[in-house]
């Protein structure tokens, strides 16, 4: 996982995973993944959450099931709406019936208190699949 992620950001390449170009049974997974990065492979990306306004029915859910949104804010752990003006390191708010995006910087895919993790439940509990987590 750890290195799917690295691929994705660019800072690796498929090379780089020695198993799967010495053992001829991964062959067409190598293959395969080759097809699907093709000239990708390798650009550095950077993490992006974009919110399809559009989209976004304003229902907070992202904003209290953010990991660093709960750790932060106080309201949020007891179970209610997030304290106003927000702690610096919130991602999330609902402002006007849609979410808004206030600072990626603490987002735990980004490398913080010395690792980077592989969360996604922002995206994956968003009702109306409005938030989506890429790298560009
Ligand atoms: S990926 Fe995780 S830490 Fe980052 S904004 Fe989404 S829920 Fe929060
Ligand atoms: S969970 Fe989705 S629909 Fe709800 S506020 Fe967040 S982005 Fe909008």
């Amino acid at each position: 996982m750890a290195f799917s992620l690295e691929l994705l950001k660019g800072n690796v390449k498929i090379e780089d995973c020695t198993p799967l170009l010495d053992d001829p049974k991964y062959q067409e997974k190598y293959l395969k993944l080759k097809d699907l990065l093709k000239s990708e492979e390798g650009k550095k990306k950077e993490l992006k959450i974009n919110i399809e306004n559009e989209l976004c029915d304003g229902c907070g859910i992202c904003v209290t099931i953010c990991p660093v949104n709960a750790r932060y804010c106080y309201s949020i752990l007891s179970g209610k709406a997030p304290d106003y003006p927000p702690d610096t390191h919130q991602l999330f708010m609902v402002k006007e019936g849609k979410c808004e995006l206030l600072n990626i910087k603490y987002c735990r895919r980004l490398e913080t208190e010395g690792k980077e993790r592989e969360c996604r439940v922002c995206e994956t509990y968003c009702p109306r699949e409005a938030l989506k987590i890429e790298y560009i």
